[in-house]
């Protein structure tokens, strides 16, 4: 049984005075969860949400982070940097990083091995553009990004994948339950393949696009789909607690 997990990604929102407030208002209202939550926070906001959070049952995330340990990487972050603060989640492969930071497969492998390495848990994203869907290469397209980016995990169970169809991030569009269902079916069939099937049954896999207040239910009443990340719903505390309360 995968316990569902929604993760908020806050990308480049709050400063860290707006990100404590933001966890403060959130922390009661999440308290009885039964997914586990996490909120992926801007680095400078880190140290001090990382203070807020204690003794809650919302776990760190980070955004980024460099497949260095350390060294001449100017505006980087390493794993041990980010492990300091008890951060325990780190997306990797964000379509954002992938389309104006120059993110390719290789340097989604690279980071995630380090993660994985450190100790963190990598959240890797993975996903189709609307050209891509609407020429039929999203299985492809898919395959590719796992393959190539995922290459040489040991056990892929040890990594959350979220699946965010680029069309629908950010944009309002959601895919439908239904597409999102059998897309995450096929990227957990091409983990069986490319890794074992055991640990592909035990792999996380998590819908992002416009997730919200309102579609959440729906989308998490999907076998397939095991949690959410969550961009703008995430930067409001009563629709992010509705989206983790999902189930109430
Ligand atoms: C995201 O940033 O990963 C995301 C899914 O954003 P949004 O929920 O705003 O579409």
């Amino acid at each position: 049984m995968r316990k569902p997990i929604i993760a908020g990604n806050w990308k480049m929102n709050n400063t860290a005075s707006a990100g404590v407030a933001l966890v403060n208002e959130l922390k009661p209202l999440v308290e009885n969860a039964n997914c586990d939550v996490a909120v992926c926070v801007p680095a400078i906001d880190i140290p001090a949400v990382a203070e807020a959070l204690k003794g809650s049952n919302i776990a760190l995330g980070a955004q980024n982070v460099h497949f260095e340990a350390k060294g001449a990487f100017t505006g980087e972050i390493s794993a041990d940097m980010l492990k300091e603060y008890g951060v325990k989640y780190v997306i990797i492969g964000h379509s954002e990083r992938r389309q104006y930071f120059g993110e390719t497969d290789e340097t989604v492998n690279k980071r995630t091995l380090a993660a994985l390495d450190a100790g963190l848990v990598p959240i890797v994203c993975i996903g189709e553009s609307l050209e891509e869907r609407e020429t039929g290469k999203t299985e492809d397209v898919l395959a590719k990004q796992i393959r190539e980016g995922l290459k040489g995990i040991d056990d892929v169970s040890k990594i959350v994948i979220a699946y965010e169809p680029i069309w629908a991030i950010g944009t309002g569009k959601t895919a439908t339950a239904e597409q999102a269902n059998e897309t995450i079916a096929f990227i957990r069939k091409t983990c069986g393949e490319v890794f074992c099937p055991k640990c592909a049954e035990k792999v996380r896999i998590q819908y992002g696009g416009s997730m919200n207040a309102k579609n959440c239910k729906e989308l998490m009443a999907m076998p397939e789909i095991d949690g959410g990340l969550i961009g703008g719903a995430s930067l409001k505390a009563p629709d992010f607690a509705t989206i983790v309360n999902y189930d109430k």
